[in-house]
C-alpha cells in the first residue's frame, strides 16, 4: 500500500506539503507556506501576521497547518490542543530554496531530518543569515545530498535528480517503494538555462515507469496573459535596453542568479561594473566553490557593493562596508555601471538620482488577482514616472507553461497523475492523463 495526503499546494501557488506513506516509510516532500495561505485572516505586508512567539497557536485556529501528532517540535504545539509526541515522521525532502516550499520547517521535530541539496543548505543559511527574522533553526537536523543519490528510508529510496529552475540547487525526486515509483517534479522548466538537467530528471522518471506523478502547475492557466522570455531573450533584450542608458538598473528576485549571471554577462559585454547589494555579496560568497561557478563578489573586478547606509549593521554585513561604493559615486559614473535595485530599497534611488535612466524590471509583472500586488505595481510605476525612467518588462518564468507540463505528463507516462501547485488542477484534464482532483488533506492510495 502507498497513499499520497497533500496537505499544501492544493488550488494554491506553493505551500507544497505532500505526505508520501508505505507500510514502513512516512516522509513528506516539501514544507512549505503558500503565497496566498495567510490571505483570509492575515496581511503581512500591513504587519497582521500570526504571533511567532506563540507557535502554531494561531495558524490552528484557522486550520492553516496540518494537524499531525509526532510532527512538530514542542515549542510550536505548547499552546495548541495537538499533544506532543515522540516523532512519527521519517524526513522531510526540500525540492528548492523558495519559501512556498521550506517556510515551515521551523515548526518541526528537531528528531526528523530534513533532506536537500548541498546548494540548497547554502542558499537557505545565507537568507537566514541576511534576513532579520528571529525564527531560529538550529536544533534542526539537516541532511544533505547531490543529484543521483539514493536514500533509504525504511523501505522505500528516495533519488533526488537535479532540474532546472529559477534557483540554483532545484530537484525532481523519484521515490521507489515495495508498489512502485513515485515521482515529484518540485518546480520546473524546460526553457531555462540548464534545461538538460529537466531532460535528465524527466528521462529517469519515465525509466522508472511511475505509478504516480505529482507536477507543478503554476503556469497551466486558462490564459496567460503576461509575457515570458527565454533567458537568452532577456539577455538580448537587456543588452540592447542597457546599451545606450546613461543611468542603467535592474530588478530580478534575490536567488534567481541565472538573471544575475545574464546582468553580469551584460555588464561585461558594455564594459561596465555590476553593482550588487550586500546581500547578493554574502549569497554569492556563501555559494563560492559550489559548482554553480559564480563570481567572487568582493575579487571579481566586475562586481562593486552598494553601500546602502543605514544607522547600524548586522554582524554579517560588517566584513563588505570597506569594499562597498557610495551612491555619492555611482552617482558620479554612473554610466560605467549597472545598479541592481529591490522594491524595498527604490528610496536609494533619491540618492542616486538617476538621469536619463533605464529600468529593466526582470521579475513577474503584478499579478491581477491579487491587491497587494497590484498596489506595488502602482507605487513602482510612480516611482518610474517621478525619476523618468525608460521602462522595459523582461522576464523568463522558473515555471514550464501549460503545453511544457503537459508534454513532462505524456513523456513520463505515470498510471495516476496528482496536479499540484496550481491554481487550476481541473484544467489538466486537458493533457488526456488520469488526473487525480484530490482535496486538502485527502488520504488517496495510489
Ligand atoms: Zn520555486
Amino acid at each position: 500500500m502507498v497513499s499520497l495526503t497533500i496537505f499544501g499546494g492544493i488550488k494554491e501557488i506553493g505551500g507544497n506539503k505532500i505526505l508520501l506513506e508505505t507500510k514502513e516509510a512516512r516522509i513528506f516532500l516539501d514544507f512549505g507556506e503558500a503565497f496566498s495561505l495567510l490571505d483570509e485572516f492575515f496581511l503581512p505586508e500591513s504587519f497582521l501576521s500570526p504571533r511567532e512567539r506563540f507557535g502554531l497557536k494561531d495558524y490552528v485556529e484557522f486550520g492553516l497547518i496540518p494537524k499531525l501528532e509526532g510532527l512538530y517540535c514542542s515549542q510550536a504545539i505548547e499552546r495548541t490542543d495537538i499533544p506532543y509526541k515522540e516523532p512519527e515522521f521519517d524526513a522531510v525532502f526540500l525540492s528548492h530554496s523558495h519559501a512556498d516550499h521550506w517556510e515551515h520547517l521551523r515548526f518541526l521535530h528537531p528528531e526528523i531530518p530534513i533532506y536537500m541539496g548541498e546548494c540548497t543548505k547554502k542558499i537557505l543559511q545565507s537568507t537566514w543569515t541576511t534576513t532579520r527574522e528571529t525564527k531560529n533553526y538550529a536544533d534542526k537536523c539537516f541532511k544533505t545530498f547531490r543529484s543521483g543519490a539514493s536514500i533509504r528510508i525504511k523501505d522505500i529510496t528516495v533519488r533526488p535528480i537535479h532540474v532546472d529552475h529559477s534557483v540554483p540547487g532545484a530537484y525532481g525526486f523519484i521515490i521507489d517503494t515495495p508498489e512502485g515509483s513515485i515521482v515529484y517534479t518540485g518546480d520546473l522548466r524546460a526553457h531555462g538555462p540548464r534545461s538538460d538537467m529537466t531532460v535528465e530528471f524527466l528521462d529517469k522518471a519515465a525509466s522508472s515507469d511511475p505509478l504516480a506523478l505529482i507536477i507543478e502547475g503554476t503556469r497551466v492557466l486558462p490564459e496567460e496573459k503576461r509575457k515570458d522570455f527565454s533567458e537568452e531573450k532577456v539577455l538580448e533584450g537587456s543588452r540592447k535596453a542597457l546599451g545606450k542608458a546613461r543611468s542603467s538598473l535592474v530588478m530580478r528576485y534575490p536567488k534567481d542568479l541565472d538573471r544575475f549571471r545574464t546582468f553580469y554577462q551584460v555588464a561585461g559585454e558594455l564594459g561596465k561594473k555590476l553593482v550588487i547589494s550586500r546581500k547578493t555579496a554574502h549569497l554569492l560568497d556563501a555559494l563560492k566553490g559550489d559548482e554553480v561557478g559564480l563570481p567572487d563578489p568582493v575579487k571579481d573586478e566586475r562586481i562593486e557593493i552598494y553601500g546602502r547606509e543605514l544607522r547600524s549593521y548586522s554582524k554579517w554585513e560588517k566584513p563588505y562596508l570597506d569594499k562597498c561604493i557610495s551612491p555619492e559615486e555611482i552617482r558620479k559614473g554612473f554610466g560605467k555601471r549597472i545598479c541592481e535595485i529591490d522594491f524595498w530599497t527604490l528610496n536609494e534611488l533619491i540618492d542616486l538620482v538617476p538621469s536619463n535612466g533605464v529600468l529593466v524590471h526582470s521579475m513577474s509583472e503584478p499579478f491581477e488577482e491579487d491587491p497587494v500586488s497590484l498596489l506595488g505595481g502602482r507605487v513602482l510605476d510612480n516611482w518610474v514616472e517621478h525619476f523618468g525612467l525608460e521602462y522595459h518588462q523582461l522576464h523568463a518564468s522558473g515555471h514550464a507553461p501549460k503545453s511544457g507540463i503537459f508534454d513532462m505528463i505524456k513523456q513520463v507516462g505515470a498510471k495516476k497523475v496528482f496536479p499540484v501547485h496550481t491554481l487550476f488542477p481541473e484544467l489538466f484534464k486537458e493533457s488526456g492523463a488520469k488526473i487525480e482532483i484530490v482535496k486538502k488533506g485527502e488520504r488517496r492510495e495510489v
